[in-house]
């Protein structure tokens, strides 16, 4: 790092995004954008209520004659569980859709469960075939690129979009929000609609052929988006969201546990950022999510340094998740230990489609498409 250290006055992040910047009070970037994005949505609880009844009456009648109304992506998480307990709620039909590539936690497939059984809503689980599956993780750590979970992302925003023209449907319910999300810097993941990255490190580093993974180029996701064919709405931006007391009600009304972490429902995610980005990349990703949630006053700066001492998670897991990456994807003790030590590459060190995306964002602002289709 060629920058002096340096954290926000405000919230926890600090120069190990490569990109932050600082005014003279010692705010960072993104404390900054942060209330700029938060002044451009709704923020009076009686505006937002009236916008959201609003959106799921047209969500209802888009649905009219259809099997359902709406799709909802479902990892087990906080987030994604209660955007389905909140359709249920609405009166909503919902397609739940549900990622099994092999690493789910027993309690992310409980809870999965338990929300199916309460909701009574249909689910269709994505079963990735796991050799495939491993090749591409294999081949994306041989690559050192940062984005390990580029692979699941694709997989399922691309079947939640098949889905959504299998059946007609025109809404999907997203988990992401803006009160616990917000700060992410650009530089610590990567597209998730490049299918030719995944592609070009598959060719390179791959031993197998792929028959089965789902891909979708990005020209076919941004004609789904552009056009409205299928429209993700961010649903908790909507209500008054707080983690805590979402999963009081989750426990309570659905029996769902939490497991410890932000996305740790997935054993390989819980590996990817409390082992592999601090300890390959030096980045720890608590960073973001605990400044998302000062700012959204849900936590007091010296709470979160305080978590920051911590582990990410316990040392002991840590080790047991150690030996079952190396188990699972076929590496060595030392394969996975020089992994670990060696530094991270660009994506950009491989094929993608960053110029078409670049190309059609450009048409869309330049024509003012978003205007024309809604
Ligand atoms: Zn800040």
């Amino acid at each position: 790092m060629n920058k002096e250290y340096k954290m926000c006055s405000v919230c926890v992040m600090d120069t190990t995004d490569k990109f932050i910047t600082f005014d003279d009070n010692g705010v960072c970037n993104h404390c900054k954008q942060y209330k700029q994005i938060k002044d451009t949505l709704i923020n009076d609880s009686c505006e937002k209520e009236k916008e959201l009844q609003k959106i799921i009456d047209k969500i209802k009648k888009s649905g009219e004659n259809r099997r359902y109304d709406c799709i909802v992506g479902i990892s087990g998480g906080v987030d994604s569980s209660y955007v389905a307990y909140l359709a249920k709620q609405w009166g909503l039909r919902a397609l739940l859709v549900h990622l099994d590539n092999g690493w789910n936690s027993e309690l992310a497939v409980k809870n999965v469960e338990n929300i199916v059984k309460y909701t009574g809503f249909d689910l269709y689980t994505l079963v990735i075939d796991w050799e495939e599956f491993k090749d591409l993780q294999r081949s994306f750590f041989k690559a050192d690129v940062i984005d390990l979970e580029l692979l699941s992302d694709h997989a399922i925003f691309t079947t939640v979009r098949k889905l959504t023209r299998k059946y007609n449907i025109r809404y999907l319910l997203s988990g992401e929000n803006f009160e616990t999300e917000a700060i992410l810097p650009k530089s610590w993941n990567w597209r998730k609609s490049d299918a030719a990255n995944i592609k070009s490190i598959h060719k390179k580093f791959g031993s197998k052929k792929l028959k089965t993974f789902p891909f979708m180029g990005t020209i076919k996701k941004r004609f789904y988006q552009y056009t409205g064919v299928s429209q993700s709405i961010s649903i908790l931006n909507y209500i008054d969201y707080n983690k805590q007391t979402v999963m009081a009600i989750l426990k309570d009304k659905m029996d769902w546990k939490y497991y410890g972490g932000k996305h740790y429902e997935s054993i390989f995610t819980r590996f990817y950022q409390g082992v592999i980005l601090p300890k390959k990349f030096k980045i720890d990703k608590r960073c973001a999510h605990l400044s998302t949630l000062i700012n959204s006053d849900q936590i007091k700066r010296d709470e979160a340094l305080l978590l920051l001492k911590e582990e990410p998670y316990p040392k002991e897991l840590q080790e047991e998740d150690f030996n079952l990456v190396c188990k699972k994807l076929d590496f060595s003790e030392d394969e996975l230990n020089n992994y670990l030590n060696r530094p991270g590459k660009s994506h950009l060190e491989y094929k993608s489609d960053e110029f078409i995306f670049n190309l059609l964002r450009r048409v869309y602002h330049f024509f003012n498409l978003k205007k024309i289709i809604n």
